[in-house]
């Protein structure tokens, strides 16, 4: 079967302490510190046989995240990766995706062949302390789907039962071709689900609310904090197309990020502040650390975005105002996956603005080049077309 594979070469920065498991296995936890050179082929690889607790999937769709650009991207100057999570090479990228179930091992119960599914990126372990304590998006012993272990830009993928979300409902409204579309939005959609609302200790309708990022993260945040009640939504993005996806979907506000932020959004809201703020950009350095003035008593903010380097925060500000700083991590976990796909069900989020394009997988390098731009919310590859 055709599946994209990235490689990159294995050369830890002087002064990494690469571990003993990042030695054997090569599953780096800071991939910008040592994997150089990254590039995608398509080439062909053998089909996946299920375990008894998997499923084959046939993929129908998979979006190119923020993260697999990140992956790609390298720095000008020193040639390494550019993005700072967990990566191990060689690896077949894609993480956010929906298919067909077509086949089914000998212990799992609840799927059948024909299952339209969704499935969770974070497979966590259910054993370690953190998973132990219901906080599985930050399991000690997770892999990750298209970052650690093989992902969905492939014709099939093996998927553990457990962490597959079925899409019945969602083709009920839509049929199966755009409930698998779809779904292939429910993992970022899941993201922001999970920073909004499960990461977030002061949400509630009627909140002000400031996004930096109108990429996909930034517009499922949108959609969700719409749906939530947002009182006032300003959306933050320098690129005039994401603004206008933005606009579309209902952002009573929009910026480009280049305004003096308090002011502007001290102006916008007559003085009262944002409640809740969402960094879906990853360059905290650049948007939240930007904000004093605007950030109302008991605001949150939810930081999503996976940057390079660490903010500087105005924290004697944060304590006279109550500010809640929350990073979020993922998606898995507390039925998130289930709850978006309800949303997506019952038509209260509609997604299908931020799809841009979707092209069959043989065009997978290049629809990587395109959003090298940023100017597309989310391309869908569609690797059985
Ligand atoms: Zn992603
Ligand atoms: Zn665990």
């Amino acid at each position: 079967m055709r599946a994209l594979t990235l490689r990159a070469d294995f050369a830890p920065r002087d002064g990494y302490p690469l571990d003993e498991r990042e030695r054997r296995e090569h599953r780096i936890q800071n991939g910008n510190m040592v994997w150089r050179h990254p590039q995608i082929t398509l080439d062909e690889i053998a089909e996946p046989v299920p375990k008894p607790d998997e499923v084959i999937v046939q993929v129908a769709a998979v979006g190119i995240c923020g993260s697999d650009m990140h992956m790609y991207e390298a720095d000008a100057a020193t040639g390494y990766m550019l993005y700072p999570g967990f990566v191990k090479t060689p690896n077949v990228l894609g993480h956010e995706f929906a298919g067909r179930v077509v086949s089914v091992g000998s212990a799992v119960r609840d799927l059948r062949e024909g299952d339209l599914v969704s499935v969770e990126e974070i497979q966590w372990c259910g054993e370690c302390i953190a998973c132990r304590r219901g906080l599985v998006n930050h399991c000690e012993n997770h892999e990750e789907l298209g970052f650690t272990i093989p992902g969905a830009m492939a014709e099939y993928i093996a998927c553990r039962a457990r962490y597959c979300w079925k899409l019945d409902d969602v083709a009920d409204r839509y049929g199966e071709d755009i409930a698998l579309q779809l779904g292939a939005m429910v993992e970022p959609s899941g993201v922001s689900y999970q920073g909004l609302f499960n990461r977030n200790p002061s949400w509630l309708p009627g909140n002000h609310v400031l996004i930096f990022g109108a990429g996909p993260i930034g517009l499922t945040a949108q959609a969700l904090a719409q749906v939530a009640g947002a009182g006032r939504l300003i959306m933050v993005d320098p690129s005039p197309s994401r603004r206008k996806i933005a606009a579309e979907m209902g952002a009573t506000d929009l910026l480009t990020g280049s305004e003096k932020l308090d002011e502007a959004v001290l102006e916008i809201t007559k003085g009262r502040g944002v409640d809740t703020v969402v960094e879906a950009a990853g360059v905290a350095e650049l948007t939240i650390q930007k904000l004093e003035q605007c950030l109302a008593v008991n605001s949150t903010l939810v930081d999503i975005g996976l940057g390079e380097r660490n903010p500087v925060m105005p924290i004697v500000t944060y304590k006279y105002r109550g500010v809640n700083y929350v990073g979020s991590l993922g998606h898995a976990g507390m039925g998130v996956f289930q709850n978006v796909i309800r949303l997506l069900a019952n038509g209260r989020i509609d997604l299908r603005p931020i799809v841009s394009a979707s092209l069959p997988l043989t065009e997978a390098k290049a629809a990587f080049q395109r959003l090298e731009s940023r100017e597309d919310a989310k391309i869908l590859l569609l690797p059985n077309e």
